[in-house]
């Protein structure tokens, strides 16, 4: 990085931010990133507990690979920075009947589970829809997924050539409803419907080729030592090493354009930072509602923002659980799905809605004393969430468990809760919903922004722009955001030295040193 290099501002340093900053970096721009925050991580933060920092956010790491690239792209290894725990058991499942299912990363395992706890039929069952999901996730990866924006005619070649696919898409299918062909079992329906929910949908309004998510779980579930939070912390680490500067508890208030490109953000403390380019890490929907001035509100379409995705109820504390062997990842069912889910579309939280359970300590020795806790249950965008509200989530959470055997001592107070008024509040403009546009119907993938906005010189990165939420996507994201704008500064410079006969400008010589991978201070 050197004096003159072309300066890009990141607002927000959750994963796809720091993946966008870390590539920038690397590529010799000059690169502050500004978090309203007081961390790293965004949604990935952590609630401070007499156990420890307890995981408020994600837990469940997937898709390891996309991580390992970020890190290789910047010439750094993953391994070197985070140290990554495989899960053996991808979940433990209980329901109300006093069923449970554990499923494992050794496929052969989790089929023999399954057969033990639903039958041989099952089993088949299992492994088809298994195969499936792979078929489907092989077959989304690179044109839509990889693509910087995904493409619709792509994806149809790529399915007109292989017309097997079709049925596993089961065209104009919920994600529920081609369950429900699938398994006779109504509690492996209802156990595959909930990974809509990883990416903020309900089975019931969820294409069925959302199945495909179940790929990247039976893929391989991570754990990050010492939390999750470690990995956005070795991620501004890294990028810091490059050059990059970070500016926390930093709201950005407005970004400024000139001649129809963004030049500047300014904070709301005043300050005003110049800048060549601007990469938005927040939910677009801030764009659009206007929280980031006027020059950006019509940068992104706002039928890439309107329809939103889920919210939750987040509960983080420590304490001692028992009656129930718990393993790191737990879903208890609730009894009727159906009604969990239309409670949640009708913006009500559920009378009986699935938990689920990190138990952070878990997944090796079985530890005594105080362990760390998060639970989950979703909810809906924009609930006002009323102290009433708060204490109705209390209640119905620890009775639910209580009537499935487990029990926590000390129970958590309303203090150790997020609701969907209080991610509102976290991340503004997005109305709790934690995953930016809803998956509901079939065209959501091709609705959400992608990386350039039609202001130039702004760009996204995160989890409510392509390809979508979740930490690998969001991470997917930011490399999506450095591609877009090294390629567009290439362009630039092409451009001018056109103009210019051959004659390389300042601009133009800073453009080809961003893009030289050697050119890392
Ligand atoms: C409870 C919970 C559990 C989850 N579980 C999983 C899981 O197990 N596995 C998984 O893969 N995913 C999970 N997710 C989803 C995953 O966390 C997100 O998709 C991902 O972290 C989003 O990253 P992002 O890049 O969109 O940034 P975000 O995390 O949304 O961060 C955006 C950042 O921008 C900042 N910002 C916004 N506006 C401004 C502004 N004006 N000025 C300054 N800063 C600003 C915010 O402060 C924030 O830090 C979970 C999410 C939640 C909330």
């Amino acid at each position: 990085m050197t004096d003159q290099a072309i300066r890009a501002v990141v607002v927000g340093a959750g994963i796809g931010g720091l993946s966008a900053a870390m590539r920038l970096a690397h590529a010799g721009l000059s690169v502050t990133v500004v978090d309203m925050h007081g961390a790293p991580g965004g949604k990935m933060r952590t609630r401070a507990s007499a156990a420890g920092p307890i995981d408020i956010g994600p837990t469940v790491m997937t898709l390891k690979s996309m991580f390992e690239t970020l890190f290789q792209d910047v010439g750094a290894n993953l391994s070197d920075h985070v140290t990554l725990i495989p899960d053996t058991i991808l979940a433990r499942h209980f329901w109300p009947d006093g069923s449970s299912l554990d499923l494992s990363h050794n496929p052969e395992e989790s089929a023999e589970a399954v057969a033990a706890f639903a039958g041989p039929r099952a089993r088949t069952q299992f492994q088809r829809f298994a195969q499936d999901a792979k078929n489907l996730f092989e077959a989304f990866d690179a044109p839509v997924m990889q693509a910087e924006a995904p493409g619709l005619a792509a994806l149809t070649a790529h399915v007109l050539r292989h017309p097997r696919l079709i049925p596993a898409m089961a065209p104009g299918k919920s994600l529920a409803g081609s369950l429900a062909a699938r398994f006779s079992d109504p509690r492996l329906q209802q156990l595959f419907g909930r990974y809509a929910t990883y990416v903020g949908g309900s089975p019931y309004q969820s294409p069925a080729v959302l199945g495909l998510i179940w790929h990247s779980e039976a893929s391989g579930v991570w754990r990050v030592e010492g939390g999750m939070h470690q990995l956005a912390i070795a991620m501004q680490k890294l990028a810091t090493g490059m050059g990059a500067q970070f500016r926390f508890n930093a709201r950005a208030a407005r970004i400024e354009q000139q001649n129809g490109r963004a030049c500047a953000v300014h904070l709301e403390d005043g300050t005003r930072l110049p800048a060549d380019l601007v990469v938005f890490n927040g939910d677009p929907k801030a764009l659009v509602d206007g929280h980031l001035g006027p020059a950006a509100m019509g940068a992104v379409r706002r039928a890439g923002v309107a329809a939103r995705s889920l919210s939750a109820f987040v509960l983080g504390f420590a304490a001692e659980p028992e009656g129930v062997d718990l393993a790191h990842h737990n879903v208890f069912f609730c009894a009727d799905p159906k009604r969990e889910f239309d409670d949640l579309s009708a913006g009500r939280m559920p009378a009986d809605g699935t938990l689920y359970i990190c138990a952070q300590d878990r997944g090796g020795e079985t530890p005594s004393g105080l362990e760390r806790f998060e639970i989950i249950l979703n909810g809906p965008p924009g609930h006002p969430s009323t102290p009433e509200d708060e204490k109705t989530c209390l209640t119905r959470t620890f009775e639910t468990l209580q009537t499935m055997g487990l029990s926590f001592s000390p129970r958590p107070g309303v203090d150790a809760l997020t609701t969907p008024r209080g991610f509102d509040r976290a991340f503004p403009a997005s109305d709790g919903s934690l995953y930016g546009l809803s998956p509901h119907g079939m065209m959501a993938t091709f609705q959400r922004p992608t990386a350039r906005t039609k202001l130039r010189g702004l760009y996204l990165a995160g989890g409510g722009a392509h390809p979508g939420a979740g930490i690998p996507m969001a991470c997917l994201s930011g490399q999506h955001a450095a591609a877009a704008i090294l390629s567009d500064l290439a362009l630039t410079s092409t451009s001018h030295r056109t103009a210019t006969h051959g004659g390389m400008s300042t601009a133009s010589a800073m453009t080809e040193r961003a893009q030289s991978p050697s050119s890392v201070s």
